[in-house]
């Protein structure tokens, strides 16, 4: 028996460190150890060392005892295999990767009980009227000495002579109480035919449990959900485990909801808005196996399931699974990959795929399933575009006559309308009418965002507020500042002088920032408590509302502003998500897209509904530029308080970049967010050839080069974001 062990301590500076096993402890690869680091105890896990080269050997009579085992189950191979992927392809180091799985670190503290009371059964030799009342009330009850004494409406000192009688005695319970267990059969719909077919299909894969990734791709309403439901009541029959990963913390609500209804309990819920207790108790059920269905945003990903035997993405082609801190991988990716390592059916559900999974399909590696209708009597809306400039809104407004009366309609109907537009606060630019001056972030390269709601000026890139001046900080002037442009506060303002008797509500991330403020807008949608929503992006996604049956765009050609190589397919995907929410109960939808430019492909492809056509064309773009799926891409962002240090560095990188065939290096540049945080910015752009395993030469490059600590390198592989 080996009496040494490698260790990756959460250390991200550290390579893996060798250390002793101390006699009567056993550790196996995936054991999590607390191990001393100088005077310091860290926490890491035991890992393969033919997987982990360490650069440091360490003698044997030099390595230092471990110090403890967590009283938790080891990490599993497949997690483990999946950590090295991770930080392979991502280019991370595998300490960062791991910590992500090591996310309650009360959960490694083991299980912790408390000590509660109960009646026995026994009388008590003597049975004051006290005592008679206590064991009355108290029934088969259980609970602290206190509880109990509160419920008997007694003082503690009974309860206590209760406990040294006999008559009531002391169990030990776990902290963490288990998890209710879903019924697969509790609520099961009626499928239509099409839903059934596409359900059978998920439930064979399920039940073979085999790696097989699936793309369900059903329009807006098809009733994607109840479909993957039946994969997952398959799974919780099978006694497995099962992931779904929603790409944002306001939609877990109303999917607890369905969830109930369907399976007549909560899932497991993960995301960042947990309690320390509640991502404890979580992490130890997910970790035991006992937690069957577990909901979250991205980092549900790297938890350490015991027996995984499905994974579903919803929405998978949202870009926010693409995590733009620390590791930056793309949830998406990495949930096919677990799925890989664990041996287990991966499905992937859009109403608008992503380019790079629909060339997954095109190459046969993933499975396609359509579900090409509504569910019901509900149709498809109707989308018809507005054009800014042959009808433009009256003077100081935002929305075209068209769309006012369209509105005043829907009012009058009793029906809800929904205005989307992608942008926060009363307006994205602010400045002095009298001088000129414009209002920027002290730290970054944007302007400061008016929020007329809570009269701050707001910068969006690092969170800098400040109240709004009445007086121009420049030339002093009174009262000077003028909006530029809107945001939905502004369209929630013009709505509400038009429509005086109309229920508004402005939905973005400054209104919606817990599950259960999600929660409360879903409520008062359904109550008919709000007529017309003024939203961003985070309205366009999963919701369901049947009374909604106008949807307004009120920009669209905001997101092809940046002309990233994405932009016109991510308009196209957010617009018809949220042209989506439009008609989908018995009434039907209308949609109106005002945009200056409605000869563009992306707006007549939204018009006509062709998707197909659009998707062709943006393909073959892609194809001719070779641009990802058909190429690759990776970004080098060099950064540093220190702007000469800063580009200093960015042309070494350069400079040092090596020439291979079909590799491509432009830049240095500064980025377009210049300076973020007060760090100014320089970026590259490596273009390859897909076959080019271009993250192995990214790590011999940069691994030639050294830095000082106050400039920072960061490899971003597969970028979605250019700023
Ligand atoms: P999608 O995710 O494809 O947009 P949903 O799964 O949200 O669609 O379904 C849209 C609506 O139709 C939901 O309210 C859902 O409960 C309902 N629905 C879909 N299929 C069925 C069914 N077979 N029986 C009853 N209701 C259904
Ligand atoms: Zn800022």
């Amino acid at each position: 028996m080996s009496t040494r062990a490698r260790v990756l301590v959460l250390n991200s500076a550290l390579g893996p460190l060798d250390y002793r096993v101390p006699a009567g402890m056993h550790v196996e690869p995936g054991s999590i150890v607390v191990a001393p680091l100088g005077p310091r105890q860290l926490i890491g896990v035991v890992w393969e060392p033919e997987r982990l080269p360490s650069d440091a050997e360490v003698g044997d009579n030099r390595l230092r005892n471990l110090l403890a085992v967590a009283d938790a189950p080891p990490l599993g191979a497949a997690l483990r295999r999946l950590v090295e992927w991770t930080a392979d392809y991502y280019l991370a180091p595998p300490a960062a990767v791991v910590r992500m799985t090591l996310s309650s670190t009360s959960a490694l503290e083991g299980a912790r009980t408390v000590t509660e009371y109960r009646a026995t059964g026994d009388v008590p030799p003597r049975l004051t009227p006290q005592r008679e009342q206590a064991l009355e009330r108290i029934g088969d009850r259980q609970g602290l000495i206190r509880e109990l004494a509160a419920i008997a409406d007694v003082s503690d000192a009974v309860i206590r002579g209760l406990v040294k009688a006999g008559a009531i005695a002391a169990v030990e319970v776990d902290i963490d109480s288990p998890f209710p267990r879903p019924d697969p059969a509790f609520g099961p719909p009626t499928l239509s035919a099409d839903q059934q077919a596409a359900a059978d299909t998920l439930v064979g894969h399920v039940a073979a449990h085999d790696f097989h990734p699936t793309l369900l791709d059903g329009v807006t309403g098809s009733g994607k959900t109840e479909v993957y439901f039946e994969a997952v009541a398959e799974s919780i029959r099978q006694g497995r485990q099962c992931l779904v990963l929603l790409p944002e913390i306001a939609l877990t609500e109303p999917f607890l909801k369905r969830f109930h209804d369907r399976f007549g309990c909560e899932p497991v819920a993960w995301h960042s808005g947990l309690r320390s207790t509640q991502r404890r108790r979580a992490w130890r059920a997910i970790a035991s196996g006992e937690a069957l269905v577990t909901v979250g945003a991205r980092s549900a990903l790297f938890l350490p399931y015991r027996n995984l035997g499905l994974i579903v993405v919803d929405e998978a082609h949202e870009t926010s699974f693409k995590q733009e801190e620390g590791v930056h991988y793309h949830a998406r990716d990495v949930a096919v990959m677990r799925g890989k390592f664990e041996g287990c059916p991966v499905i992937l559900a859009s109403a608008t795929p992503a380019i790079e999974t629909r060339q997954q399909v095109v190459l046969g590696r993933y499975e396609e399933l359509k579900l090409p209708g509504r569910f019901g009597p509900a149709e498809m809306p109707s989308i018809e575009a507005i054009d800014l400039i042959a009808e433009p809104p009256e003077r100081g407004r935002w929305l075209a006559p068209k769309l006012v009366k369209a509105l005043g309609e829907t009012l009058a109907r009793g029906e809800q309308s929904l205005l989307f537009l992608n942008r926060r606060g009363y307006a994205p630019l602010t400045l002095c009418r009298n001088c000129g001056h414009r209002f920027q972030c002290p730290n970054c390269t944007a302007w400061m965002v008016e929020h007329r709601l809570t009269r701050r000026l707001a910068c969006h890139h690092c969170g800098h507020v400040m109240p709004t001046p009445r007086a121009c900080p420049e030339c002093s002037a009174e009262d000077s500042l003028v909006a530029c442009g809107p945001g939905v506060e502004r369209i929630a303002d013009e709505v509400a002088a038009l429509f005086p008797e109309a229920k508004v509500a402005v939905v973005t991330s400054d209104t919606i920032w817990s599950p259960a403020k999600a929660a409360e807008f879903v409520g008062r949608m359904e109550a008919g408590d709000i007529d017309i929503v003024v939203g961003t992006q985070l309205v366009t996604k999963g919701y369901h509302f049947p009374n909604l049956t106008l949807v307004g765009v009120v920009d669209a050609d905001l997101g092809l502003e940046g002309g990233d190589l994405r932009a016109a397919e991510r308009t196209f995907q957010q617009i018809r998500q949220v042209s989506g929410r439009a008609g989908r109960g018995e009434k039907p939808g209308h949609v109106f897209i005002q945009t200056h430019s409605p000869s563009a492909q992306v707006m007549r492809a939204l018009v006509t509904g062709d998707a197909d056509a659009f998707y062709a064309a943006e393909t073959e773009a892609r194809a001719d530029a070779g641009a990802p799926p058909f190429g690759r891409y990776a970004a080098i962002i060099v950064s540093s308080e220190d702007q000469a240090a800063a580009h200093d560095v960015a042309r070494s990188v350069a400079a040092a970049a090596p020439r291979i065939d079909g590799m491509a290096v432009y830049g240095p540049a500064p980025a377009p967010l210049a300076m973020l945080r007060g760090r100014h910015r320089f970026r590259l752009l490596v273009h390859a050839r897909r076959a080019l395993d271009v993250q192995d030469v990214i790590r011999g490059w940069l691994g030639g080069l050294d830095w000082q600590a106050k400039v920072r390198v960061t490899v971003d592989v597969d970028p979605y974001n250019f700023l």
